[in-house]
C-alpha cells in the first residue's frame, strides 16, 4: 500500500530575535540582516529557515552594533548543518543509549525522513554522531577559551536561551544551553529528569563563567523559568513563542492525530466498498436506464469525495488533521443535503 506523504513540502519559517527592545537603552530593535537563509530537514519534515538579524537603531547606544540573532533559529540546526539537532540528538541516542550500530542508526533514520522524501547516507550519520559528542564537550571547550570569555565581556555579556530536545518517546532530554548573540553552544547534557534543580545543575558550569548575563531565552516550562529566576534574578526573561506554542499544543496535536487514525480505520473500508457498487451498477445500468446511471455515478463522486477527505493532514502547531477531515466531510454533507432537498422539490413538481 502506498503510504500518504505527511509533508510533500517544506514548510518556511522565518525566525527573528526574541527580543524586541535594546536591552541596553530599551530602543526598538530593527531588522539590519538575514543572518542566514538555508534548508534544514528535521524529523518533522523539511524548513526552509529564514534567519533575521537584529540591531538596535539607534548610533548613540553603547550596544549599537551588537546583534540579536533568534534562539529558535539557533535551536533548529548547529551552524553549517543541514540535518537539524533533532536529528543530532537522535543519533547520539540511538548510538550511547541504546548501543546501535551506524548501520542500524542509518536504517532507523532512513525510515523516520522517507515519508518527507528525504534522505541521508550512511556516512552522515557517523558525522551526526561526532558532532553530538562535540556538543557534550561544550562545557568544558567553552571554560578554557578565555579570548572568547574577553569578546564577551567586551559586547557586555551573554544572552542565554535553553531548550530541551527529546530523542525518543522515553524521559531523556537533552538540554542545549547557548548564548543568543553568538549562538555557541555552552552547555548540553542528557538529563532523565527535567525539574528545576536539575535545569539549575545543568546551567551551574554557565554560572561559573562568571560572565555578565543580559537576558534570557527559553520555552516557557515553568522549571526553566525558575531555575532562570533563581541564577539570574534581575535579567529580562523573554519567552519564545513559536516554542510554547509547540509545546502547548503537542499533547492535543498527538490525540488528534490517534483520533484521524481511528476515524479512517472505521470509515475507509465501507466508503471503497460502497463506491466500488456504485460503480458496478452505473456501468450495468449505463445502456438500459441512462439517467440512473448518471445519478450513481454522482454518487460515487461523493463516496470518491467522503475518501479523499479521509487523507487530508494536519500540521504543528495549530492545524489539526482531525478538524480539516471534519471540515471535507461537513461538505460534503452539506452538498448532498442540499441535493437531496432538489431531489425532493423536482419529484414533488412531478406528482
Ligand atoms: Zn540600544
Amino acid at each position: 500500500m502506498r503510504r500518504p506523504k505527511v509533508f510533500p513540502y517544506s514548510t518556511k519559517r522565518i525566525c527573528r530575535s526574541e527580543f524586541t527592545t535594546c536591552l541596553s537603552c530599551g530602543t526598538r530593535l530593527r531588522r539590519y540582516a538575514t543572518l542566514s537563509e538555508r534548508p534544514i530537514i528535521t524529523l518533522s519534515g523539511p524548513i526552509r529557515l529564514t534567519h533575521c538579524g537584529y540591531r538596535c537603531p539607534d548610533p548613540a547606544c553603547p550596544s549599537a552594533t551588537r546583534s540579536y540573532r533568534s534562539a529558535a533559529a539557533d535551536a533548529l540546526a548547529l551552524p553549517g548543518f543541514t540535518f537539524g539537532l533533532d536529528i543530532v540528538v537522535l543519533v547520539g541516542h540511538l548510538r550511547l543509549a541504546q548501543h546501535h550500530t551506524v548501520d542500524q542508526t542509518h536504517q532507523l533514520l532512513q525510515a523516520r525522513l522517507e515519508p518527507f522524501d528525504q534522505t541521508i547516507s550512511r556516512r552522515e550519520i557517523s558525522y551526526l554522531f561526532e558532532a553530538y559528542t562535540t556538543l557534550v564537550r561544550a562545557t568544558h571547550e567553552v571554560a578554557d577559551d578565555t579570548i572568547w570569555q574577553e569578546q564577551v565581556r567586551a559586547r557586555g555579556g551573554l544572552i542565554i536561551s535553553i531548550d530541551g530536545i527529546q530523542p525518543d518517546k522515553g524521559n531523556e532530554t537533552v538540554y542545549l544551553v547557548r548564548d543568543v548573540l553568538t549562538g555557541r553552544v555552552l552547555a548540553a547534557e542528557n538529563v532523565r529528569a527535567s525539574d528545576t534543580e536539575t535545569i539549575k545543575r545543568l546551567l551551574a558550569p554557565v554560572v561559573a563563567l562568571d560572565l555578565p548575563v543580559l537576558g534570557a531565552v527559553s520555552d516557557a516550562q515553568e522549571s526553566l523559568c525558575q531555575a532562570i529566576a533563581a541564577l539570574w534574578p534581575e535579567v529580562p526573561h523573554q519567552l519564545c513563542q513559536f516554542h510554547y506554542l509547540r509545546e502547548a499544543s503537542r499533547p492535543i496535536y498527538e490525540l488528534d492525530r490517534g483520533l484521524r487514525k481511528q476515524i479512517r480505520k472505521q470509515i475507509q473500508q465501507p466508503v471503497r466498498a460502497t463506491r466500488d457498487q456504485l460503480e458496478r451498477q452505473a456501468a450495468a445500468r449505463a445502456q438500459t436506464e441512462p439517467e440512473e446511471a448518471e445519478q450513481l455515478a454522482v454518487l460515487s463522486d461523493y463516496a470518491l469525495s467522503v475518501q479523499t477527505a479521509l487523507n487530508l493532514d494536519g500540521q504543528q502547531p495549530f492545524k489539526y488533521a482531525s478538524l480539516a477531515v471534519d471540515d471535507a466531510l461537513s461538505d460534503v454533507k452539506a452538498s448532498l443535503e442540499q441535493l437531496e432537498k432538489r431531489g425532493v422539490h423536482e419529484a414533488g413538481a412531478v406528482s
